[in-house]
């Protein structure tokens, strides 16, 4: 197969929204009247983010994934996609699982896959996001104010225990096993969430380097502190029931990769927000940027990592 062929088979579908798709130099997008655009890029790395012998199509997912999770984060709705490859050779059912993985979240979220680039190299894959929110509405970092309760989406650190179980520091079985696995390769992005979010949430982000680590971006660019409550944290099974309590607590509080929302909200929203399903988990209050956990009691709950980053 050359390169062409490549793209022809498996990455070329007729333009549906886009003005013009895959084929030319570059791909023509309109965007709605009165939208912002949300555009977001997350690259994988073979060695780094994931092994050679992954799961090619849960592989495309979870980059695809990791993207739509951050157009999330914003409150945006998923419209075009990019998709940069780099591929040590053309192996045609590699390449076909690749893509199914791809256009199968995809068409869930209403993503059109309007161009990319693809060429030979150590397998990488770089995918660029765009979306679309009413102005104005856009979830940032840096909105969040004192008195804001803190809220959570789902439950954190399954995907870092599984990845604990895959490196031999626990060991997992049965239902557990399969759910924190699911967690770790095929991550569902909060995208229904983050579009409710608009209106409601001042402040959002996913978590995908760790809890502390994540609401800790949002108390800096805002210029607060968020205290969580240690109790009202919710447990995913697996964690309740890890027979390790360090490495739960660890993989709870800053274990990356569950791509829940974290997300700030007066509290006049309080009703309508718990109504989404989520939890609240604490607060924002003036003072030093940084994030805190307490216990009933008020006592500070000691933690020794806060989340994962590539350079430390
Ligand atoms: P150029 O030489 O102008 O960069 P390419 O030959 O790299 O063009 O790509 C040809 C067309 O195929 C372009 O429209 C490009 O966006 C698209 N394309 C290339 N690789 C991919 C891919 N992996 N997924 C989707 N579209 C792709
Ligand atoms: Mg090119």
């Amino acid at each position: 197969m050359t390169e062409f062929e490549i793209i022809r088979r498996h990455f070329s579908r007729p333009a549906r929204t886009a003005v013009l798709g895959v084929g030319d130099d570059a791909a023509l997008l309109r965007a709605r009247a009165g939208t912002t655009l949300a555009v977001s890029t997350d690259m994988l790395i073979v060695g780094r983010h994931f092994l050679r012998d992954a799961d090619p199509q849960s592989l495309c997912h979870k980059a695809l994934a990791v993207n739509l999770s951050d157009l999330a984060a914003m409150g945006a709705d998923p419209r075009w996609a990019v998709l940069a490859i780099a591929l040590p050779d053309a192996r045609e059912k590699w390449i076909a699982a690749f893509a199914r993985g791809f256009f199968r979240l995809a068409r869930r979220f209403g993503t059109e896959l309007v161009g990319g680039d693809t060429t030979r190299g150590p397998l990488a894959i770089s995918i660029t996001v765009i979306g679309e929110l009413p102005q104005g509405l856009a979830l940032r970092r840096d909105a969040a104010r004192a008195g804001d309760d803190v809220w959570l989406s789902g439950a954190t650190g399954e995907a870092a225990l599984a990845l604990a179980h895959l490196k031999g520091r626990v060991k997992l079985a049965g239902r557990a096993r399969a759910q924190c696995l699911r967690r770790l390769h095929a991550p569902e992005p909060r995208v229904k969430l983050g579009r409710a979010l608009r209106g409601l949430a001042r402040s959002a982000i996913d978590v995908s380097d760790g809890l502390l680590a994540d609401l800790g971006h949002i108390a800096h660019a805002s210029g607060v502190a968020a205290e969580l409550r240690w109790e009202d944290i919710p447990r995913a099974r697996a964690i309740r029931e890890c027979r390790n309590a360090a490495l739960a607590k660890e993989c709870l509080l800053a274990g990356g990769d569950d791509y829940e929302l974290v997300f700030t909200a007066p509290r006049s929203k309080r009703a309508r927000i718990a109504a989404l399903g989520v939890s609240r988990i604490g607060a924002i209050v003036a003072g030093r940027p940084g994030v805190r956990v307490r216990d009933a009691g008020g006592r500070a709950v000691p933690v020794s990592r806060t989340g994962f980053d590539h350079f430390a």
